[in-house]
């Protein structure tokens, strides 16, 4: 008896909008050479789909460009966030 093989593929494509007040905003980054795209740490979390911490480890390690501004909040280059 002949066996009859049948393969179905489904492809699926998901869109995110993520709504927010401020999302990012432009500045330089002496690591990258070039004006880029920074986030808090809470925005980075939401946009890589990790824990907070997790990203605060990434700084630690030194493994994503990220700068203090104001009252020493970080912000994180999104250019390095997305090399990872
Ligand atoms: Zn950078």
């Amino acid at each position: 008896m002949r066996k009859i093989r049948t393969e179905v593929v489904i492809e699926t494509t998901e869109v995110y909008v993520i709504k927010h007040r401020r999302l990012f905003f432009r500045t330089w980054c002496e690591d990258c050479g070039r004006e880029v795209s920074l986030v808090s740490p809470s925005e980075a979390a939401l946009l890589t789909f990790q824990e907070t911490d997790a990203i605060y480890s990434l700084m630690n390690e030194n493994r994503v460009h990220f700068r203090f501004f104001g009252e020493n909040i970080p912000f994180i280059c999104l250019t390095s966030l997305c090399l990872i």
